[in-house]
């Protein structure tokens, strides 16, 4: 395994790869890896001949006052576990040189970002597919890796790919959890023991939303949600719920009238435990 940090060099790889008909599954990462990260390397390690991975806590995806200084590193620690999944290749470029003086190029999906997360975290998506087509135009993958636990930014990259036009399949790959439910993430790190243990309540009302629909128990989305809510509130009193959202999983458009809805659904939501914020979701159809 090889640790690349030019931006150059990356495409030179890259390119001799493809040239030589090797297929690239590429899986981008913030590191401070863990479980799901591992689930992405490893199919994209079954699925692919070169296993590039990229590590770049990426400035632009967060706001002032978000956790950029905070967020957790540690290279070496990252660098066996990609080792363990059969990577090949780890891109690990500085951010001065991803974002040189006189930066000035983003790349924006509308309307599917304004809502749920990017309600609350205005320019983060724009952040997200800004590095993410840079990363694409770096490696050149043929398949790319992303998980569900991030199911907004999901549908923002399938969308950039489709309106785009770019040459890379997308492969998304299921929550990884905590025995308890609770969705593995790199800022679970932030969490005491505690709080661990209560935010598993997030998967479990998650689950009881989807059990609510399909049995046909719940007619409208404003309902459902005052129930999760409180659900959330009685079961983890440590919590903020700051949204929950009902919509379909490609334009992530509401969806108010669940008794007649057919078709893939949508729950998510965020939530603070403490200053840590939290996001999880549950797809299905109904
Ligand atoms: P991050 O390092 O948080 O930017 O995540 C990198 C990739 O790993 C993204 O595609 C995430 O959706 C994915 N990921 C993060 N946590 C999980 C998880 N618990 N299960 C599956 N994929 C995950």
């Amino acid at each position: 395994m090889k640790v690349i940090k030019e931006i150059s060099a990356m495409q030179e790889i890259s390119e001799f790869y493809r040239k030589t008909g090797k297929k690239i599954g590429f899986v981008p990462t913030m590191g401070f890896l863990h479980e799901g990260h591992c689930a992405l390397m490893l199919k994209a390690r079954d699925e692919s001949d070169i296993v590039v991975t990229s590590i770049f806590v990426n400035p632009t995806q967060f706001a002032p006052g978000e956790d950029f200084n905070d967020y957790p590193r540690d290279f070496t620690r990252d660098y066996h576990i990609c080792k363990s999944c059969g990577v090949d290749y780890i891109f690990y470029p500085n951010a001065k040189n991803v974002y040189p003086n006189n930066y000035y190029t983003y790349v924006n999906v509308n309307n599917m970002t304004e809502t749920l997360e990017g309600k609350y975290r205005p320019e983060h998506f724009k952040g997200v597919t800004t590095v993410v087509l840079k990363l694409f135009n770096i490696t050149k993958p043929h398949l790319a890796y992303f998980g569900q636990k991030d199911a907004q930014q999901v549908a923002v990259i399938r969308k950039m790919i489709n309106d785009l036009n770019l040459n890379v399949k997308l492969r998304v790959c299921e929550t990884v959890r905590e025995e308890n439910g609770l969705a593995k993430s790199s800022r679970n790190t932030y969490l005491t023991k505690e709080q661990k243990k209560e935010a598993a309540v997030l998967n479990k009302a998650l689950n009881e939303a989807k059990r609510l629909i399909l049995e046909g128990n719940t007619g409208n989305a404003k309902d459902l949600k005052k129930e999760i809510k409180k659900y959330i509130e009685t079961n983890s009193p440590n919590s903020s719920l700051q949204y929950i959202a009902v919509t379909d999983n490609i334009n992530l458009e509401k969806i108010s009238h669940l008794k007649d809805y057919k078709g893939d659904i949508l729950i998510s939501l965020a939530a603070y435990y403490g200053k840590t914020r939290l996001i999880d979701n549950i797809l299905f159809e109904k």
